[in-house]
């Protein structure tokens, strides 16, 4: 495949989970192998948060992003956000992430979720991470709440900024994510079967605001339905990609790998051929 000539970052992974108790070394030389030479490993509440950090000690290729998923809201505290502004200090850590909104599932109750998520984007803010977002059915809401947070923590030092991750492109929400200064993120679902309906949304994304992704172990690519998936199947993503926008995959993987570079501050490792450390 010719983009596995670049280095592409998984902007989405959870590496941190179960499914990669086995063969955790195995999936990040594959990784590299296909052309992912970063994959950013996002936990879901303090214990994942801390799994990704120590992966991400282990691994150079691998970077960490620390936060409570909407599922996992019941158990945010001010004392559970005042350890995360600790771990998110870490040298490996590059965002907070990832939060958000599921009023999908509503594994946890909304009220929760909402400040959770307040909580977190203050943090964000003070600590001038981007922020990961998860949205299931709550796009008002979320809007909403992302405008906010935008606008008052707007200043010289502020940067408010952030990816929502998945993006749906079967909604024009993505104007407003868009305007707030917002990426959008997508994964190998893009290829799912009924998928078409959401391209001319996603070919409106700017080039220099689309980020891509696996969300492994979840949402494989198509030709592996009910598999897990893994973040050397990300390239699959880059040619599904470009041929929706009729480009070709090495400007796609070129233009997202640098989109990702800038959001989440990541230096290259010249000569290495991989992205290691922070640039604060
Ligand atoms: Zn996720």
């Amino acid at each position: 495949m010719t983009t596995t000539a670049l280095c592409m970052v998984d902007t989405h992974a959870h590496l941190d989970m179960r499914a990669f108790n086995n063969d955790r070394g195995e999936v990040t030389a594959r990784a590299l192998d296909a052309g992912v030479g970063t994959i950013i490993t996002v936990g879901t509440n303090l214990n994942s948060s801390k799994r990704a950090i120590e992966i991400a000690e282990k691994h150079p290729e691998v970077l960490a992003a620390v936060g409570f998923h909407p599922h996992d809201a019941t158990a945010v505290d001010k004392a559970a956000i005042a350890t995360l502004g600790e771990i998110a200090r870490h040298p490996r850590v590059v965002a907070i992430g990832e939060l958000g909104l599921d009023f999908y599932r509503d594994y946890s109750p909304r009220e929760a979720q909402l400040q959770a998520m307040k909580w977190q984007l203050e943090l964000a803010a003070k600590l001038e991470l981007p922020v990961i977002i998860h949205c299931r059915q709550a796009e008002r809401v979320m809007i909403d709440l992302l405008c906010d947070w935008v606008s008052l923590y707007k200043g010289p030092h502020g940067q408010c900024t952030g990816v929502i991750h998945c993006f749906n492109g079967h909604n024009d929400n993505a104007r407003r994510y868009l305007d707030m200064g917002f990426c959008l993120s997508l994964g190998a679902y893009i290829g799912y079967p009924g998928a078409a309906s959401t391209y001319d949304v996603i070919r409106s994304i700017p080039e220099d605001r689309l980020l891509i992704e696996t969300d492994c172990p979840f949402l494989p690519p198509q030709s592996h339905r009910g598999k897990r998936n893994e973040p050397s199947y990300l390239p699959l993503t880059i040619e599904l990609l470009a041929k929706i926008k009729g480009k070709p995959s090495e400007e796609v993987a070129r233009k997202t790998t640098g989109n990702a570079l800038r959001l989440f501050h990541i230096a290259k490792n010249a000569g290495k051929g991989s992205f290691r450390g922070v640039l604060r």
